[in-house]
């Protein structure tokens, strides 16, 4: 019979990477917790509607990448292809954005149909952060200065922070029709795509990853000559409380984001040690979000971390990671110790809840079971026999010394056990 296989662009993450992603889940959400954000935990599939008006109907995702479908009652649902649109959705409906300063995280799976390569796949995990509620730069600082945080706290190193600002849907504006009259005039130069947007989002052509448009694209107006005193103002006082605070970073006005709702600053955190994908975090400020999906007038910002690519980062990069090794094996051999091997090890959890404790549950001879002891990287084994079963007592055999074993009574187990795994 034919395997099975897993969806092509979607990953099993194996138990010998957990700890890397847990690693940087634990992290992440201590951190989080102590700059004052709280988790929501938003459902995966949302209304199609919701992921057209805050993404845009002419964008990379919209037109190409969503799962979508018709569910029974020919309603049409997606699965999210990220999920700052569901956090806004959920605040407004239950009255998150009363508080002003609102500040939430979520972390889980995101789907888009892309095309599969390294660092890049069709279901991929993010941590999303989003602080609602508030105009000032000084949101932008904190979110840059809780990722900065987050890099140091992971032992990941030579992540480069670049900004730029999109300003005003006023300036937007103004800039589409610069854009559009630049791409116009090099109309024969366009591929299918960008001729397409050229008519219905010119902002869009920017995101092409076609080889044969990037000197156009580079050569292309900037938006930052659009600037307004206002926009320039806001995007000043940014740059000079990131000074104040140390953060080195490079302004990048060919950085547009792939979506139609960032207004004002935006950022990327990037590594050049994970080849063509080398951008770890995004995000910006999207202060017409909220009203656009039905809210009310609310500035917001929040950027999202790709999980797959921060754990290739720290792998890249060596970080020593904590061990998932039992400290103890037991290993019971012939048939009343069988019988007798759970009860012991609930007496023994019982007594040591900390206790990292695996029960051998294969068949085999002795010699196996014990191989299978060294092999979990346990610290301890303990070695339940017939004799021993017979007389209360058990062997305890230190796996790293390989000194002589200690045969102690299943009373004392968990004193002995304790002293052996807990101290040093
Ligand atoms: P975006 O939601 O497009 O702003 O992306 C934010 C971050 O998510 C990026 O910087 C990447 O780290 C990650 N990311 C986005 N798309 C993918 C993907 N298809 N596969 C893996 N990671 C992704």
């Amino acid at each position: 019979m034919n395997t099975i296989q897993a969806i092509r662009g979607m990953n099993d993450v194996l138990p010998g990477d957990v700890s890397a992603w847990q690693h940087v889940e634990r992290h992440a959400r201590t951190l989080l917790g102590t700059y004052g954000y709280e988790e929501i935990r938003p459902p995966m599939v949302e209304r199609t509607e919701l992921f057209r008006r805050s993404i845009g109907e002419v964008t990379d995702i919209v037109e190409k990448e969503m799962y979508t479908f018709d569910d029974r009652n020919g309603e049409s649902l997606t699965l999210r292809p990220e999920c700052t649109a569901s956090v806004v959705r959920a605040a407004i409906e239950h009255g998150l954005l009363r508080t002003p300063g609102r500040r939430v995280w979520t972390m889980g799976p995101m789907f888009r149909y892309e095309r599969p390569q390294k660092g890049r796949y069709r279901q991929f995990h993010q941590i999303d952060v989003e602080l609602l509620g508030v105009a000032e730069p000084s949101a932008e600082a904190e979110l840059i200065l809780m990722t900065r945080r987050l890099w140091k706290a992971l032992g990941v190193s030579g992540l480069a922070l670049e900004l730029n600002s999109l300003g005003s849907r006023d300036i937007q504006a103004r800039y589409r029709t610069r854009l559009a009259e630049y791409f116009s005039a090099h109309a024969p130069a366009l591929d299918e795509d960008s001729l397409r947007r050229l008519e219905t989002n010119p902002l869009r052509i920017l995101d092409s990853k076609n080889p044969s448009m990037q000197t156009l694209i580079e050569e292309a107006p900037r938006i930052v000559d659009e600037h307004d005193g206002d926009a320039r103002a806001h995007f000043d006082r940014l740059l000079a409380t990131l000074d104040e605070a140390g953060v080195e970073y490079r302004v990048n006005p060919r950085i547009v984001r792939g979506l139609d709702y960032y207004t004002g600053t935006v950022f990327e955190w990037t590594t050049g040690e994970l080849g063509a994908q080398g951008a770890v975090c995004g995000g910006g400020r999207y202060d017409n979000l909220v009203a656009e999906i039905g809210g009310p007038a609310s500035p917001a910002i929040g950027f999202a971390i790709g999980l797959e690519r921060l754990v290739a980062l720290l792998k890249a990069q060596s970080v020593e990671l904590p061990a998932a090794r039992p400290h103890a094996y037991l290993a019971a051999a012939g048939a009343r110790a069988s019988i007798l091997a759970h009860a012991v090890a609930e007496r023994l959890r019982d007594a040591v809840p900390e206790l990292c404790l695996v029960v051998d549950a294969g068949h085999g001879s002795f010699k196996a079971k014990l191989r299978r002891a060294d092999r979990s990287g346990a610290r301890i084994a303990l070695v339940l026999g017939e004799e021993e079963a017979g007389s209360g007592r058990i062997a305890v055999k230190d796996l790293r010394a390989r000194g002589p074993q200690s045969v102690v009574s299943i009373d004392e187990l968990a004193d002995h056990v304790t002293r052996n795994v807990f101290a040093g």
